[in-house]
């Protein structure tokens, strides 16, 4: 005859039971609640990173782009306008307490992105560059091209070529190219477009993509909800489709462009799409130079460096 079994004895294995499926459960509970709202839409492989605060800077460059990404000690510019908005983009970036650029973004090789690019590296160190391909589209501003490409030459930066699937990490800020077609026709379509994540923040950055590369990413799987949107193309009604705008559904929508510019940007179905999904619409022509600063106590906008 087995001993008696006491009624602790009795309770352990139902006790045991409860315990582990309450772990199981919260387990579960904290990957889909905590695990998923760090990163939102964005894959696991960046839930990981934690930084004390990253800023995103849009400076009012006029009819053209240019964003600084500061995080930790490390600098990203990305894009710079004209060659003469390095009169503006040199000083600005040292106020801000940058002495050399960890990364060189040059979205594509038109006038109004890279000229300024070239000022910065004429006056700044620069450790790396990251340009779109040289694929087959012959649209280039070739004379701006030119003197980018001689300049980072003569530095002896490094200079990489964007592809799907580059990445670097700066201190918890991971940056993904998310596109760079070689083979389009269109210079714009070519744009690198890169994906700027943290453990609390998305933004991404589109240069002067349209339609067409907005279809393929949307199908690709890799765009999802994010924080912040450089919008595409000025806020071109050829970019910024309707179910990219739906997909990507920024908080805040940022739009690069000078005043009564000759193009018509921002276009009034752009606006349109981007107040259908509730964004707060910020745009340089109108306010100037914008920042915005991500901690984890709260996110600040700066309008011409005041809140
Ligand atoms: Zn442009």
């Amino acid at each position: 005859m087995p001993p008696r079994k006491s009624v602790a004895d009795k309770l352990k294995k139902p006790l045991q039971i409860i315990l582990f499926v309450l772990f199981f459960a919260g387990g579960t509970l904290y990957y889909f609640i905590i695990g998923e709202t760090k990163a939102p839409g964005f894959g696991s492989d960046v839930a990981d990173y934690e930084v004390a605060g990253i800023e995103f800077h849009f400076l009012d460059v006029g009819q053209g782009d240019c964003s600084l990404i500061l995080c930790d000690e490390y600098a990203v510019l990305i894009d710079g306008g004209e060659y003469e908005n390095g009169e503006y983009i040199v000083p600005y970036l040292k106020d801000h307490g940058v002495e050399k650029v960890d990364l060189m973004v040059a979205s594509h090789r038109h006038s109004d992105h890279i000229g300024g690019l070239t000022a910065v590296l004429e006056q700044m160190p620069v450790s790396e560059i990251l340009i779109n391909p040289d694929g087959v589209s012959e649209d280039v501003d070739s004379l701006a091209e030119e003197q980018f490409l001689s300049v980072a030459q003569e530095q002896e930066v490094t200079m990489t070529i964007a592809e799907v699937g580059t990445v670097y990490d700066f201190a918890g800020l991971h940056l993904s190219v998310l596109s760079a077609d070689a083979q389009c026709a269109q210079e714009n379509e070519s744009s690198v477009v890169l994906l700027a994540a943290c453990d609390r923040t998305t933004a991404l950055f589109t240069g002067d993509i349209s339609e067409e590369t907005e279809k393929s990413l949307c199908t690709s799987g890799k765009i999802a909800d994010c924080d912040i949107l450089k919008v595409a193309h000025h806020g071109s009604n050829y970019s910024n489709s309707d179910d990219f705008i739906r997909m990507v559904s920024p908080e805040y929508a940022v739009v690069s462009c000078a005043a009564d510019n000759a193009y018509g940007h921002p276009g009034a179905k752009t606006l349109d799409r981007l107040q259908n999904v509730g964004a707060t619409l910020y745009r340089t022509d109108q306010m100037g130079t914008i920042a915005i600063t991500c901690f984890a106590e709260k996110t600040s906008i700066y309008i011409n460096g005041k809140d």
